[in-house]
């Protein structure tokens, strides 16, 4: 059997150029660009780096991209009432809070003040109880990209066995959630599971999102399994690598994300698509 590398780099710049169309005609509906503000407090050096990107990113499809830099020891007290003005201003269609937060700063606090209309992130409990009953609502960025390369796949979902390794609000629950939604029959696995070899096995479609390096094996995979590695690892060599052993993979699985190139750009590509939709959706509602 053949692999097929699911080129999440290209899929990334063709949902970019889609929005890139959607702000246009945003702007010549409402006479403003949607407006994504996004919150770094403290100086973490890989969030400093996804911060920027994802400001450079919404200013190159046309939005107001806004990055708010808050030095580490800033309290909660001054986040949240700079969370407050975002929430009340009307051209702020999208706010995003860069995790982690410093210590003594409670993430969930913070994150539940972010109007569920503007999170753009999905992370709000009123999004993630939209997802869980089938409503639209706002949805995690990751795995809406993940679905996203599942559709180019032309990977068929109804009635098919999806296993998605990982149960975090930020992947694997909303993932599974999806995959439910679209008719698969679907299993979610962590760290308490037991011979998860063999539930991977039983996968048409198999999601990973753990953390650890290449953990998943040759005689994990099904024969023409579609992968989605979401893993972001290093290996003691500092060389980026998923959580599916990729070369392994070869010849066994159907289609793979790699990685680097594979669901990491969809993230950001997805976080713009939500905040025209966010944008929209706010517009909408107040017709
Ligand atoms: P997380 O919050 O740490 O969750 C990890 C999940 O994996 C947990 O549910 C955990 O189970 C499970 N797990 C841990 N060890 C396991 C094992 N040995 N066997 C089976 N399950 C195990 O992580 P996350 O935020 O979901 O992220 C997962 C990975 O995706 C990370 O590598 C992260 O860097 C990457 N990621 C990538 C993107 C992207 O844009 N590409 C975005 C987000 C995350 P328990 O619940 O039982 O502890």
């Amino acid at each position: 059997m053949s692999t097929q590398l699911l080129d999440g780099k290209a899929i990334a710049q063709k949902v970019r150029d889609e929005v890139k169309g959607e702000v246009a005609q945003f702007v010549a509906a409402h006479g403003r660009p949607p407006g994504l503000h996004v919150i770094l407090v403290g100086e973490d050096p890989a969030s400093v780096v996804y911060t920027r990107n994802k400001e450079k990113a919404s200013i190159e499809v046309g939005m107001r991209g806004v990055l708010h830099r808050l030095p580490a020891e800033t309290s909660e007290a001054a986040l949240l009432t700079l969370v407050a003005q975002l929430n009340a201003d009307d051209t702020v269609d999208g706010i995003l809070v860069q995790l982690p937060l410093p210590k003594g700063i409670r993430e969930e606090k913070v994150l539940d003040a972010v109007d569920a209309r503007k999170d753009v992130d999905g992370f709000h409990p009123i999004n993630a109880g939209l997802l869980a009953s089938g409503r639209p609502g706002l949805v995690p960025c990751t795995p809406t990209g993940s679905m996203r390369l599942l559709a180019e796949a032309g990977t068929t979902l109804a009635g098919a066995r999806a296993v998605v390794v990982g149960r975090s609000n930020i992947v694997g629950k909303p993932m599974a959630q999806l995959l439910l939604a679209a008719n698969a029959t679907v299993t979610i696995a962590h760290s308490k599971s037991r011979d998860l070899p063999a539930i991977c096995r039983e996968a048409e479609v198999l999601v990973v999102a753990v953390g650890r390096a290449k953990m998943v094996q040759r005689d994990w995979i099904r024969e023409g399994a579609t992968v989605i590695d979401v893993g972001m690892n290093r290996t003691p060599e500092g060389k980026l690598c998923g959580d599916v052993d990729t070369e392994q993979a070869m010849g066994r699985a159907a289609f793979i994300t790699p990685v680097p190139g594979g669901v990491g750009p969809m993230t950001i590509a997805c976080l713009l698509a939500n905040t025209v939709k966010a944008a929209r959706a706010r517009i909408a509602a107040q017709a």
